[in-house]
């Protein structure tokens, strides 16, 4: 069942800025809050959870529909960074201009040495997010949550973070001058640790794994010791999340603004993969793409796959699990977005699916040898569940298939250091060379 149609979250309908609240922010297309449960509307705020309902909110829009060729022709126009899509964000109309660090339009590689090793004959690429300023894909979620942070007057900005999170929101931060204090769980790669720290914000580690960090986070805000933080993935949730459509956006306009025929998107909290879905649905509408089905496929590790478990149990539930893998990116064992990742999988004919540790230092290697791609652990979760998936007949090789690669693999060089050293050590001589079987 392909139901690719605008959710009533996102429609046009809104508060006219008679009914507007005094005091009340300017976020450019964004017009209100809007429950993801209830539907129940709220004024543009702080705020991540419904006053009726206690459900999760999300930004809904006025969005400048009727002419599809004018938006397009500006987008085109626009800088080589998500601010391109700013009618479609909830940001200023000048962001461009404010300090920020500018992510995104990162490349999407023609991946066709890839897809011959996966029996792949349709297109295959992939959207490599390691270009962005701090190297994973967080740099896009953030920048959209620094802009809100500045709009609701927030001097601190805060993140719970499983690493890259904690590494975009110092980096962000510096360049807004704004303070940052991030938490981590204490036992993070080095890559991770040292890119969270180099920016100058405070860097807290819990003894803990990330959910525990997260509900430290949550205690926080309603402490007077977190008055004036913004926490870009607690009270500023609901903005931060939408940075993910540009993803949608970015793929289907470098593909000639079409949409690809399946995705596989990896998953943590699971917010990245419902708000790409978001972004297609939003470019079906405006008319920037055909309407058309596409598949939407998450991809965990084994060791922390809570949404992989409830969709292969036929579950509407997600059942948190205590995370125990390499790909520490994506170790929430707890994941907020869950649900509506079964929801979107299972109505666009996608899938959820995991693969071991093994397979992810495999498929790291693979995407390396194949496209030169250094991809983080992330990158090994969507490729090697993107080869299950093929292998198991799910994905179908003959289409167009994105797979996105949300990090650089240089922040998680522990998962293959141990298999990835010098052929051979030698002294400097030809003889030498020639002895350990090279000449
Ligand atoms: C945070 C992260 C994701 C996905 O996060 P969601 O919480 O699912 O939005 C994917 N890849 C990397 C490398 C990340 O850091």
């Amino acid at each position: 069942m392909a139901v690719n149609t605008v959710a009533s979250t996102t429609d046009t309908t809104s508060a006219t800025s008679a009914d507007a609240p005094a005091g009340s922010v300017s976020l450019g297309p964004a017009a209100a809050l809007s429950c993801r449960e209830c539907g129940e509307r709220s004024p543009l705020g702080p705020d991540f959870a419904c006053g009726v309902c206690f459900g999760p909110l999300e930004v809904a829009y006025e969005l400048p529909t009727g002419d599809a060729e004018g938006l397009r022709r500006r987008i085109e126009a626009g800088p080589a960074s998500i601010w391109r899509y700013a009618p479609l964000l909830p940001v200023p109309e000048d962001v461009a201009a404010k300090p920020n660090t500018n992510p995104g339009f990162t490349k999407l590689v023609r991946a066709d040495n890839l897809a011959r090793e996966l029996g792949v004959t349709g297109e295959l690429h992939v959207k490599d997010d390691s270009g962005n300023p701090t190297h994973s894909f967080k740099d896009r979620v953030v920048a959209i949550a620094v802009e809100a942070a500045r709009a609701f007057g927030f001097t601190t900005l805060s993140c719970s973070s499983t690493g890259n999170l904690a590494g975009a929101v110092g980096a962000a931060a510096a360049r807004a001058g704004l303070r940052s204090c991030v938490f981590i769980p204490h036992d993070l790669e080095q890559g991770k640790v040292v890119m969270a720290a180099v920016y100058g914000g405070e860097l807290v580690g819990i003894e803990g794994t990330y959910d525990d960090v997260n509900r430290f986070c949550s205690e926080l805000i309603g402490d007077p010791a977190g008055e004036g933080w913004g926490f870009v993935n607690v009270n500023l949730r609901p903005y931060y999340a939408e940075g993910s459509k540009t993803l949608a956006y970015e793929i289907c306009e470098q593909l000639g603004w079409r949409l690809p025929d399946q995705l596989v998107i990896p998953i943590a909290s699971g917010s990245q993969l419902t708000k790409i879905d978001k972004g297609l649905r939003e470019l079906i509408a405006l008319g920037l793409v055909e309407d058309r089905p596409y598949k939407i496929f998450g991809a965990q590790a084994a060791g922390c796959s809570p949404v992989s478990q409830a969709f292969k149990g036929g579950h509407d539930v997600v059942r948190p699990v205590r995370p125990d893998t390499i790909a520490k990116s994506l170790a929430i064992g707890n994941p907020a977005d869950g649900p509506y990742v079964l929801d979107i999988a299972r109505r666009t004919g996608g899938a959820v699916e995991d693969v071991t540790d093994e397979q992810v230092v495999d498929a790291i290697k693979l995407l390396a040898r194949t496209e030169g791609i250094f991809a983080e652990t992330a990158g090994g979760v969507t490729v090697g569940v993107t080869r299950k998936l093929i292998e198991s007949g799910r994905l179908d090789p003959a289409l167009t298939t994105v797979v996105l690669n949300t990090g650089d693999g240089l922040k998680t060089l522990d998962a293959v250091a141990p298999s990835s050293g010098p052929t051979a050590v030698i002294r400097p001589t030809l003889d030498a060379f020639r002895d350990a079987g090279l000449g």
